[in-house]
């Protein structure tokens, strides 16, 4: 990583310090910043999540040394909490849905990881049930339940949104993040809102995901190719709380993929769906402070780019729109 100057002893030490860029798509007056997350490790913002829960876990004694962690996962989960388990002495199952990318698969297992796979068509929620029928089976097994553990919002509250204030000064306005569970979205929350209580917060969804079911709305669930973000089953969302959210915005997968190739053509960032999805929100929210729609306390906004789209080549994200699989 970039920021780390001195030589370091394990790999979970270059988790996090991540850089934050500027996106040139925004508008003058309102900049956006994009914290890159395929820094990290294993390439994405769940690193986080694997270190400090883990870590947490081991520390209060949910998780015995030398136990087992077995989570359902969309995949990045899975590669962060491997490459902590690995260095903390812990195995580790990960329950995937098909869909989900094969590189991610791949990693997981190289990382030491047993990958077990549920049909797409029952969801993350076939996922968590499996994860816990397998856990009851195994002796010293824990389910760290990234979608309902507050430590998941925690390790952002902890790392991603103080680096982030440290690196503008405190002047953020507007935090705007992609909800998978909405940890990264809880916890950077948790920290603004605690240092300003107007700082805009505005979760991102693809379109045909249901978190709109937390704000009174009735929207039709259907597929999406945004990997990631989103939900079909608010339910089992525990840690997203719709209080602390001001906007949902709802991105279609046709914008987001095109979205993916003017981000690498002309920022030269090689980001994957749920960042693109991120990238235009973001700018929307940035135009709306600047337009005087919202009000926010500082004419700033932050989002993230959770990974990297080498990650889902084989899925044709730089194909045409027709032949990204999703
Ligand atoms: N983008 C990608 C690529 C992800 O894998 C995830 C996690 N599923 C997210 C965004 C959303 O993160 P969170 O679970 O913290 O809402």
């Amino acid at each position: 990583m970039t920021t780390h100057r001195e030589p370091l002893d394990s790999v979970l030490e270059t988790v996090g310090e991540t850089p934050l860029v500027r996106v040139h798509a925004a508008p003058e007056e309102v900049p956006v910043y994009a914290k890159l997350e395929s820094f990290n490790p294993g390439a994405s913002v769940k690193d986080r999540i694997g270190k400090h829960m883990l870590a947490s876990m081991l520390d209060d004694g949910t998780l015995p040394p030398g136990g087992t962690v077995v989570e359902p996962t969309a995949g990045n989960t899975g590669i962060g909490f491997a490459v902590a388990a690995g260095q903390l002495g812990v195995d580790a199952v990960f329950v995937v849905p098909e869909r989900f990318s094969v590189e991610k698969q791949q990693l997981m297992r190289a990382l030491g990881a047993d990958v077990i796979n549920t049909p797409s068509e029952d969801g993350m929620g076939g996922a968590v049930e499996r994860a816990h029928e397998l856990a009851a089976e195994l002796d010293d097994a824990v389910v760290p339940q990234q979608f309902a553990n507050p430590l998941n919002a925690e390790a952002h509250y902890e790392t991603t949104a103080p680096e982030v204030f440290d690196a503008l000064d405190g002047g953020v306005g507007a935090v705007v993040a992609g909800c998978g569970t909405g940890g990264t979205l809880m916890g950077m929350a948790d920290y603004a809102l605690e240092r300003n209580p107007e700082t805009h917060v505005v979760a991102v969804q693809p379109e045909g995901s249901t978190y709109g079911r937390l704000f009174g709305e009735d929207p039709e669930a259907d597929e999406y190719k945004t990997e990631g973000i989103g939900t079909h089953d608010v339910a089992t969302n525990e840690l997203f709380d719709p209080e602390k959210v001001d906007d949902l915005k709802t991105i279609a997968d046709e914008d987001t993929h095109a979205e993916m190739a003017r981000l690498a053509r002309e920022e030269g960032h090689l980001a994957a769906s749920s960042s693109a999805a991120n990238c235009l929100a973001a700018v929307e929210v940035a135009r709306e402070i600047r337009d005087g729609d919202v009000d926010a306390p500082h004419d700033t906004v932050v989002t993230l780019f959770p990974d990297s789209s080498e990650r889902y080549l084989s899925k044709g994200v730089y194909r045409s729109f027709e032949e990204w699989e999703g």
